[in-house]
């Protein structure tokens, strides 16, 4: 199927029947909302005016985690909220939850004391309902510094181990929304929402699809406002956020040789080093920001902290900016609250309806994404006035039987393991290029190398690599030339973008 077929055919679906609801944001959260609408029997469609993940759900630490940091401010509720949905979706997507053990090394006069930990993470096990990945346990410093050599020994006094998951953030957008998809959403990326009016039947919504710059409206009964840091900016929007700014680098794993996970913390700030693959992944910063939300950038002063930071931990590693691979820059979307810095301000979220049937989702995590989408939705079968049917996104798995086949036949073409988890970057070939164009709404270059595959991120020579690419994505999307230029261009610009921070 032509992706131009496509496309015509999800306008044609939504401009020619009322929706029951319309979300708008292929983030985490608008994905998790369209697909448990759909299975529950709506009529809902979901608009994403740049690629499916686009926004921070491609730019978070990829954690699913309770929050350890979060049990230290006192936060129970939302480590208890937490801990049940990482388990749930280690149980609905276990290609997307890889249970990592992380180390948290302790030393005096921290704000972190050894013993307090201790008593945390039991505490962390036990909000798990006992189901976390793995029982947490304690070491003392000389059996630390046995298993990660190179740490800073000076007033060390051990350390705690305690398990969260791994997951790949932008894979879990576009695979919950494959299975919407599956269940009958209508859904596409390149579509902006850019306004609404409220009439007796219901909101008269206007679209513009970036791509060919037409315009479209149609009806829908509600509207849901799943615009993570765009939230406050969208008509009728009643969001107010305070969006603070968060920077990861990958470098290679030799460089930094750690066996599991690392927390370590600068203040009231928890950085990582976490292992993912050949490489490893430093982060993140906390920092207000009022730039741009569409160009994010990773400044050289935010590379310059992590690397602080990290060297102190491990000072013989010397990290330096030549040893980064790739970056990324990512926006908080935090419910906005008075005073406080950035790393005090609460992770939970919030549903609210300002006017009849317009929906504002804000704040909440990657993690916490399903049971926002759960509780988002059991309102609107209240405003709609029909009984709701149970939901089952907390048991159905995310893909089905056929989307597998296609995965599984790349695997055994490319004799590779790795593939089973979408932890890992897949190998790079052509029919997984393929199947990302036609069957995961790749449009650009970018839509590929970036958030479909993460090789942008992880390869040695990703430019090489997004020419054949390129090449095969000219094929599929025919594009003639200068389109295939024009991509190549766009992707270079990126590319520069990214690690452009560096050469400073
Ligand atoms: C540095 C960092 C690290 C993090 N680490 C973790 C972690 O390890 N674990 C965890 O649980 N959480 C983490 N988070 C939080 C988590 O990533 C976010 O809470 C989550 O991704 C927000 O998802 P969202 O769908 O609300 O927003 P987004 O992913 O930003 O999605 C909103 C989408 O709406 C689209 N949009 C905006 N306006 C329009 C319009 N007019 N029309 C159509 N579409 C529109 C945007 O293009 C965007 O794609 C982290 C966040 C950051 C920044």
């Amino acid at each position: 199927m032509s992706i131009t077929y496509q496309r015509n055919q999800t306008i044609h679906e939504l401009t020619t029947a009322d929706l029951d609801v319309l979300v708008v944001g292929g983030g985490i959260v608008g994905s998790g909302i369209v697909r448990d609408a759909a299975m529950r029997g709506l009529r809902v469609g979901l608009v994403e005016q740049y690629d499916m993940a686009f926004g921070t759900s491609s730019r978070s630490t990829r954690l699913l985690h309770g929050g350890l940091r979060y049990l230290s401010q006192g936060r129970i509720g939302l480590v208890y909220q937490s801990s049940q949905e990482k388990c749930i979706v280690q149980g609905i997507a276990p290609h997307l939850a890889q249970p990592t053990a992380f180390i948290f090394p302790t030393y005096r006069r921290s704000q972190w004391p050894y013993w307090q930990l201790r008593i945390g993470v039991k505490i962390y096990d036990l909000l798990c309902g006992g189901r976390n990945f793995g029982p947490s346990s304690g070491m003392s410093a000389g059996e630390l510094l046995a298993l990660v050599p190179g740490l800073n020994p000076f007033d060390l006094t051990g350390a705690v181990r305690y398990f969260d998951a791994l997951s790949n953030d932008a894979r879990l957008v576009i695979d919950t929304l494959r299975s919407a998809a599956g269940h009958g959403a209508i859904l596409n990326n390149y579509l902006r929402f850019e306004t609404a009016f409220f009439s007796k039947n219901g909101w008269e919504c206007h679209l513009r699809d970036t791509l060919t710059d037409q315009t479209y409206r149609f009806n829908a009964k509600a509207v849901v406002n799943a615009c993570g840091p765009w939230a406050g900016g969208l008509s009728h929007s009643s969001v107010r956020l305070r969006v603070t700014k968060g920077i990861h680098l990958v470098i290679d794993r030799q460089r930094l040789p750690v066996p599991d996970a690392i927390m370590v913390t600068k203040g009231k700030r928890t950085l990582f080093v976490i292992p993912w693959g050949r490489r490893n992944i430093l982060g993140s910063t906390d920092t207000d920001y009022n730039g741009p939300l569409d160009d994010v950038r990773t400044d050289p002063s935010d590379v310059q902290y992590v690397l602080d930071v990290i060297n102190g931990y491990f000072p013989e590693a010397k990290l330096a900016h030549s040893d980064i691979l790739s970056t990324w820059a990512g926006l908080r979307p935090l419910i906005a609250s008075k005073g406080g810095g950035p790393s005090d301000i609460s992770r939970a979220h919030q549903i609210l309806m300002p006017k009849p049937g317009w929906f504002d989702v804000a704040g909440g995590k990657l993690t916490t994404y399903r049971l926002i989408a759960e509780q988002v939705v059991d309102q609107l079968f209240k405003h709609l006035g029909r009984k709701s049917p149970l939901c089952r996104t907390a048991e159905e798995a995310l893909l089905n039987k056929s989307e597998q086949v296609v995965v599984k036949s790349v695997q055994l073409q490319d004799n590779s393991a790795q593939i089973e988890s979408s932890i890992l970057p897949p190998p790079v070939c052509r029919e997984l290029v393929e199947h990302y164009c036609n069957r995961e709404w790749a449009v650009h270059l970018d839509d590929v190398m970036i958030r479909r595959t993460s090789w942008h991120y992880y390869l040695d020579l990703p430019l090489e690599t997004a020419q054949q690419v390129a090449a095969w994505m000219a094929e599929c999307l025919a594009w003639d030339a200068s389109n295939q230029a024009d991509e190549l261009a766009r992707y270079n610009n990126l590319v520069a973008i990214s690690t452009g921070a560096l050469s400073s």
